[in-house]
C-alpha cells in the first residue's frame, strides 16, 4: 500500500512541493520509492546524500570497503572519525542523522549475482561502481527485471551518465561496446574532487525525475561534463547499433 505525506513531512518538503512539476504526487513518489544505490564511493556518496534529504522513503546502499582517509577529499558524507569503518555503516549512520525518515538498507557485499533481489525490487537503480564487470552485471540485472539505471563515471575533469529505461530506451550495454578500451581507475589517473560530486548530485536528481515520470529524460544518450571546460555535451547513440542484450 502506497504511503502519504504526514502534515509535518508535507512542510519539510515544502520547498520541492511548490514546484508545479513536483507538487505533493510526485513528493509522494520518492516517499514510496526504493533507490538501490551501487558502490558507495565519491557518486554513492553524493548520490545518497542527495536522495535521502530530498525525501526518498527508502535507500539500499551496496558496498563491501571501509571509510579510508584518501576518501574523506570527495566523500563528504564521512568524516576522520568514520576512517576504518565499513563505508555502508558510516554512510548509514550519517544519512540516517539527515532524515530519520528515511529506511537504509545497508548490504556490507560485494556486488555480485548475490544481489539479484535488490535489482529486482527497486524502482530504480544508481550504477556509482568503479568498474567494468560491475557496470555489465548491474545492466544485466536491471534489464532482466525492467528496473531503471542511471549510470555514472568520473575520472579527471570529466563525468559521463546515462540513463537506461528498459521498454523505453537502449541499455547501458549498447553504450560500453563503443568503448571497449580498458577503463583507468580514479588511482591510477586522479579525479578533481567537486566532479564526482557533481556526477553523483546529478544522478540523483535524474533518479528522482524517472521516479516523478518525469517526460523529458535524456534517453539513448551520453551526457559528457567537461570541468575544465564548463560545458555538457550530449551524444546521443546510433540508432543501428545492435546489442546483444536489449536488442536480442
Ligand atoms: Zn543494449
Amino acid at each position: 500500500m502506497s504511503k502519504h505525506l504526514t502534515n509535518t513531512q508535507a512542510m519539510r518538503y515544502n520547498r520541492q512541493i511548490v514546484l508545479p512539476r513536483i507538487d505533493l504526487d510526485g513528493q509522494e513518489a520518492l516517499l514510496n520509492a526504493n533507490v538501490c544505490v551501487v558502490g558507495i564511493g565519491g557518486l554513492g556518496t553524493a548520490a545518497s546524500n542527495n536522495l535521502c534529504a530530498s525525501g526518498v522513503g527508502k535507500l539500499t546502499l551496496i558496498d563491501s570497503d571501509n571509510v579510508d582517509v584518501t576518501n574523506l577529499p570527495r566523500q563528504t558524507l564521512f568524516s576522520e572519525s568514520d576512517v576504518g569503518m565499513t563505508k555502508v555503516a558510516a554512510a548509514k549512520a550519517r544519512l540516517t542523522d539527515i532524515n530519520s525518515n528515511c529506511e537504509i538498507n545497508g548490504i556490507e557485499a560485494h556486488f555480485s549475482e548475490c544481489h539479484e533481489n535488490e535489482i529486482a525490487n527497486a524502482d530504480i537503480v544508481l550504477d556509482c561502481t568503479d568498474n567494468a564487470d560491475s557496470r555489465d552485471l548491474i545492466n544485466r540485472l536491471c534489464f532482466k527485471y525492467r528496473t531503471p539505471l542511471v549510470s555514472g563515471s568520473a575520472i579527471r575533469f570529466e563525468g559521463q551518465l546515462f540513463v537506461a529505461i528498459p521498454g523505453k530506451s537502449r541499455c547501458y550495454g549498447c553504450l560500453r561496446q563503443l568503448f571497449e578500451a580498458p577503463e583507468l581507475s580514479c588511482v591510477e589517473a586522479g579525479i578533481f574532487s567537486p566532479v564526482v560530486n557533481i556526477v553523483g548530485t546529478y544522478q540523483a536528481m535524474l533518479a528522482m525525475q524517472v521516479l516523478m515520470h518525469f517526460d523529458d529524460i535524456p534517453l539513448n544518450t551520453l551526457m559528457i561534463f567537461d570541468g575544465l571546460r564548463h560545458d555538457w555535451q550530449h551524444w546521443q547513440l546510433p540508432d543501428s547499433l545492435s546489442c546483444s542484450l536489449c536488442q536480442a
